[in-house]
């Protein structure tokens, strides 16, 4: 049967390779569980040849100056806008995103932070700074470029992760090799292909396909000077383990478990929305969901009563009609991983079910065998239970009881993530004391989950390791050099005589 995409091979050097491996995975549509595309797979000489590749294009890349790297990946960006819905066609198709996100979210969010970053070096954003030391001396510094990097994406957002880690790397001067996550790889070679279009030297973007292991030889490879990962907690300490011993610098973009606290006197229909959004959007598999929702028990009642009304407005369906804004979860093994929480849920916590479970929403007959999974609320949760500790990253949410403001901050700290936390209230001197109390990268008021351009994402504990976006993400893909400069003439010396 003909596949809906031809084969995928390996991009490196400006062009197309094919794999040496000879080896193929395909890529599958969640919505049907049908084949998209064969992916051919890199083997270490393919992974070699496209690092090689970047490190022949780094040296002109790395002194072009920043005013002509800003035109080029300008140029991409509005080639990114041009072909958005081309782009988000094939994201849902890959990643099992209904049209109306991909359209409006992945292509967009990615293509703003190429253009925020092309905007700050063609300003100026990276020069270094001078100090006058004395009338004669002084010191200045200089950001340089770091090398080879290796761009490592998960699932589920895959071109705006693959443009949020090469928009900063290139911008700073690197080069890439960019893998992206086997179960969404069709974005990688469009995404290469446009860079090349708007100008982007060959050997300066590059991508290699595979599983998990393509990653480890790539992270691991001697030629890459930094690495900058976004995945699970688990793979993220294996992959910056194997990175310190060799000095690598890495930012790591992780999972979370993240708190959302609706204070007594915040805006109830706002706290239902803000709920909905942070365990709903994106069918649940957003790294910064809000899956702890915390809620005074004075609330309990008009709160799960609006949230059952809302429940409605959640519609799974075809990934393409307007009305459609939940997909299927991107994977069978990943269905079934949601699907054996939801179940642990049930049977072992002994969570109350508010609604959804481990059956299939309502979709049309040829939708079936797609990879749904029911939007889940549990209520009556309890800190110990395995559902409100670990990150399940599908549409579950568990709402949390409490009885003061300072226990529920209590509770939201006590976990090992700290990606994102957030906390609803009309009191602007509570949201500011919680907020400032809540141990996470990413915090939000009265709202949650956008993630502009502007702002610096991370998470703190074992969320991950720096930032990415912001003026703050650059400066993880530069090096700092400093250099006194003395004009006195004679060097203050301690051997001068005897
Ligand atoms: P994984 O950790 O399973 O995989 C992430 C990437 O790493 C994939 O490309 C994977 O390849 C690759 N990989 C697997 N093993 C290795 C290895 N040993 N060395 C190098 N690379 C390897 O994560 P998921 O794809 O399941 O993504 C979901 C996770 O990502 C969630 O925990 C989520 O919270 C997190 N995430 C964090 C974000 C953040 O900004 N903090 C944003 C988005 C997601 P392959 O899949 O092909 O095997």
């Amino acid at each position: 049967m003909a596949l809906t995409f031809p084969p995928r091979e390996l991009y490196y050097n400006g062009q197309t390779h094919p794999a040496s491996s000879g080896k193929t995975f395909q890529t599958i549509n969640p919505a049907t569980a049908t084949p998209l595309a064969d992916i051919q797979i890199a083997s270490h000489a393919d992974i070699d040849a496209a690092i090689a590749a970047g490190e022949r294009a780094f040296p002109a890349w790395s002194q072009t100056p920043a005013i002509a790297r800003a035109r080029i990946l300008h140029k991409a960006a509005s080639l990114l806008r041009e072909r958005n819905d081309e782009i988000a066609r094939v994201e849902t198709l890959d990643s099992g995103k209904a049209f109306t996100e991909t359209s409006t979210v992945d292509v967009v969010t990615g293509a703003d932070v190429l253009e925020y970053y092309a905007n700050f070096i063609g300003g100026g954003g990276l020069n270094g700074e001078t100090t006058q030391l004395r009338e004669d001396a002084w010191v200045y510094t200089k950001k340089a470029a770091l090398g080879v990097c290796a761009g490592i994406g998960a699932w589920n957002y895959p071109i705006q992760i693959a443009l949020w880690k090469s928009a900063a790397c290139l911008a700073a001067g690197n080069t890439m090799v960019y893998k992206p996550s086997e179960f969404t790889p069709l974005h990688a070679q469009t995404l290469a292909q446009i860079y090349t279009e708007a100008g982007l030297p060959a050997g300066v973007f590059n991508v290699v396909n595979g599983a998990g292991d393509v990653g480890a030889y790539l992270t691991s490879h001697p030629s890459i000077a930094k690495v900058s990962f976004t995945g699970q907690v688990s793979t993220g300490q294996k992959v910056a383990g194997s990175a310190a011993g060799n000095m690598k610098y890495v930012t790591m973009e992780l999972g979370g478990k993240s708190p959302l606290i609706i204070c007594p006197d915040a805006d109830l229909e706002s706290a239902v929305d803000g709920a909905m959004m942070a365990n709903f959007y994106s069918t649940g598999q957003v790294c910064t969901n809000g899956t702890r929702v915390f809620v005074p028990r004075s609330l309990k009642t008009p709160f799960e009563k609006r949230l059952l009304e809302k429940i409605p407005f959640i519609r799974a369906g075809p990934l393409f009609d307007d009305q459609t804004n939940f997909g299927p979860l991107s994977s069978k093994v990943h269905q079934e991983k949601v699907l054996s929480y939801i179940r642990h849920g049930i049977e072992s916590d002994k969570a109350t079910l508010l609604c959804g479970g481990t059956g299939k929403p309502d979709v049309p007959k040829d939708l079936l065998d797609g990879f749904w999974v029911k939007p889940t609320i549990f209520t009556d949760c309890t800190d110990d239970m395995r559902i409100v500790k670990e990150e399940i990253f599908g549409p579950v949410m568990s709402i949390l009881y409490y009885d003061t403001v300072d226990e529920a901050v209590q509770r939201a700290n006590a976990t090992e993530l700290g990606l994102a936390a957030g906390v609803f209230t009309k009191d602007l001197n509570q949201a500011h004391r919680v907020i400032d109390q809540l141990q996470a990268g990413i915090t939000w008021v009265n709202t949650w989950g956008e993630s502009p351009a502007e702002m610096a994402v991370g998470g703190w504990k074992k969320s991950g390791l720096g930032v990415e976006n912001g003026r703050r993400g650059i400066e993880a893909w530069v090096q700092n050099k400093s250099t006194l400069v003395d004009m006195c003439g004679s060097v203050a010396t301690v051997f001068a005589k005897l």
